[in-house]
């Protein structure tokens, strides 16, 4: 999978190109990313990107004319690859707020655009004619999009097939099976007084993912219970959930 990434902070990203899990997929090339700052689309001297909002009142914002050529400049270096129809994603706390489905559905693409603004946001004009979507990572204002991009692509890249080991599958995380996590445990075996649930020691296969998914039932219920309401629950589950 590609992303392209317009930034006016490429640096930031190294923290999703350079450590961990999306670190390691990258090194393995499930993934690669281009950064494109939106000042190397200017004409000025001074590179200007943004300018102050008609109609008055504060901050700046970004100006379209460089991002309009910053995503032409992507579309020719895509199509060069071989890849067309890659959506343009701007990250907008006004969008469509990320889920585990959305989030199944773009890493199922061969490559994204990633528009991330900055100052009061970006110039209507260009979200309207160049933008297909706008995706919101949360209801509050960060000051920039450049977190909200890796955020995207950190959870994108863990969908990718052998970004995780097999014992970190993606497919046991929550939310995969519209349920919770269930709780885990390490060494030792007790910690200031408290004991690892036996049945977790017991060796029995059966046991502990019946263990495992009433846990998961339960806290499904406790803390999301939205989530169960739009899963459901089968009869087995169901009676797990009541013992
Ligand atoms: N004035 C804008 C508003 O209230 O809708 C907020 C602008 S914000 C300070 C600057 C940039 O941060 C936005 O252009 C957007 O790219 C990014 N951003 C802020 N909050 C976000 C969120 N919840 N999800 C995704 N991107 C966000």
């Amino acid at each position: 999978m590609r992303f392209d990434v317009i930034t006016l902070f490429p640096e930031m990203f190294d923290a999703v190109l350079r450590y961990g899990v999306t670190g390691r997929a990258r090194e393995r090339g499930l993934f690669e990313a281009r950064l494109w700052n939106p000042r190397d689309f200017t004409r000025d001297v001074h590179r200007t990107v943004d300018d102050r909002p008609y109609g008055g009142g504060p901050g700046m914002v970004m100006m379209a004319e460089p991002l309009d050529k910053a995503i032409t400049a992507i579309k020719e270096d895509q199509a060069a690859a071989g890849l067309s129809d890659v959506p343009v994603v701007y990250l907008s706390p006004q969008g469509r707020p990320l889920d585990h489905q959305r989030v199944l559905e773009l890493a199922a693409l061969p490559g994204l655009t990633l528009l991330a603004g900055r100052y009061e946001g970006v110039d209507e004009r260009l979200l309207a004619r160049r933008v297909d979507e706008e995706i919101s990572i949360g209801d509050y204002v960060l000051s920039g999009g450049e977190l909200a991009a890796m955020v995207v692509m950190d959870c994108v890249v863990r969908q990718l097939p052998g970004a995780l080991g097999d014992e970190q599958s993606a497919s046991q995380d929550s939310f995969a099976d519209g349920l919770l996590d269930c709780p885990h445990y390490t060494r030792p075996e007790a910690y200031q007084g408290q004991a690892v649930p036996a049945v977790l020691l017991s060796g029995h296969h059966a046991e502990i993912q019946r263990w495992r998914l009433k846990q998961a039932l339960g806290r499904t219920w406790l803390r999301r219970p939205d989530l169960l309401k739009r899963r459901g629950l089968s009869a087995a589950e169901q009676e797990l959930l009541q013992e």
